[in-house]
């Protein structure tokens, strides 16, 4: 099998743009950085890296007959929401468990933002008191349980769309869909930077950039950045859902440990919860660029990228592309920061 055997139901534009970040590269002088905008690959509620995602994941729901989706996530997650206009697109319905992952006092956290928008998108929404975990969730099967009892097909859809059969393709295909990118403009991105929590974004990434490079590719870094705090489980994570990826799109050779790079430093103590280099990440990239980063993934991804200039690690030698992955809905529950 090749990442082209899978079938892929368009939810997206199409290719995500590429661009060069000039005043920011300017301004930290060290590598050029690009953007790759998950951000603005869709027209449904604001698109993101989740709708990649679930290019590869619609194809089964529609082969098994569901007629309801049923994910999890925290109050502001992207992933529900995400999840909310696929199926509103699809005309399914909704089912979202949404957990106090983020304890975080703004007093509109639970109403304004991403869980407006899956609200409005008639999406069932759950509020749960559970913190946060990137694993899987009772309240989440409780929840399959009660579609079932009622009649109805659930179709589960676990947090991220990570630990699931098909969620690594999506990011897999990105791998392929850079390379044409770059063939197009005249450029090669010796070093992917990417925000990392439940694994498959990044994961999908390593697998594909894995398979071009067998297939006669130049050799390039992909780096996580930890956004999830809990960076153990992050890691082991990555790793198994990079491997399963890679093995069914055909690699044909196991991941070397030096593949799965994930890089703790720019968390903070928690997830969801944003420190100073996030919220002083996210006011440079604004501020140089016009381009609007949260305060629970991008800016702590867009900081590590800076740390990783500012101590040499990325140079002049470098040229950079900083997957912009989405999220800007959340930052309604944040005002406080700014
Ligand atoms: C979900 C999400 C991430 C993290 O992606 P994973 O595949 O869960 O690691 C990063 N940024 C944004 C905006 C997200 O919504």
């Amino acid at each position: 099998m090749a990442i082209t055997d899978f079938e892929r139901y368009p939810l997206l534009f199409g290719p995500s743009p590429v661009h060069p970040m000039t005043r920011l590269s300017q301004h930290l002088g060290g590598p050029a950085i690009w953007a790759k905008r998950e951000d603005c690959n869709s027209g449904l509620a604001y698109g993101g890296n989740k709708t990649r995602k679930l290019e590869y994941i619609v194809p089964d729901v529609l082969a098994k007959g569901a007629d309801t989706l049923v994910s999890i996530g925290g109050f502001q997650s992207n992933h529900t929401r995400q999840v909310a206009a696929v199926a509103a697109h699809l005309g399914l319905k909704a089912v979202l468990v949404q957990e106090k992952w983020v304890d975080w006092d703004d007093p509109v956290n639970d109403k304004v933002g991403n869980i407006l928008l899956s609200r409005l998108m008639g999406a069932e929404v759950r509020l749960d008191p559970h913190g946060f975990d990137i694993g899987i969730r009772q309240s989440w099967q409780d929840a399959l349980a009660e579609v079932e009892a009622s009649g109805g097909t659930p179709y589960p859809i676990p947090a991220g769309a990570s630990e699931h059969e098909l969620g690594g393709l999506g990011f897999a295909n990105w791998a392929y869909e850079v390379a044409q990118q770059e063939a197009e403009l005249g450029v090669f991105f010796d070093t992917i930077l990417v925000c990392t929590v439940t694994g498959s974004t990044h994961a999908g990434m390593i697998a594909g950039f894995a398979a071009l490079e067998e297939a006669g590719g130049r050799p390039r870094r992909v780096i996580g950045i930890d956004a999830s705090a809990t960076l153990d489980k992050t890691v082991d994570q990555v790793g198994r859902i990079a491997t399963h990826t890679a093995s069914v799109i055909g690699l044909g050779r196991d991941l070397r440990d030096d593949e799965i790079e994930v890089l703790p430093g720019w968390a903070g103590d928690y997830y969801g919860i944003p420190v100073d280099s996030t919220v002083d990440a996210m006011k440079r990239t604004a501020q140089l660029e016009g381009v609007i980063l949260d305060p629970v993934y991008e800016g702590k991804s867009m900081a590590g990228l800076i740390g990783l200039v500012e101590n040499g690690t990325l140079t002049s030698d470098n040229t950079v592309l900083y997957a912009h992955l989405g999220g800007q809905p959340a930052l309604n529950a944040y005002s406080g920061i700014i």
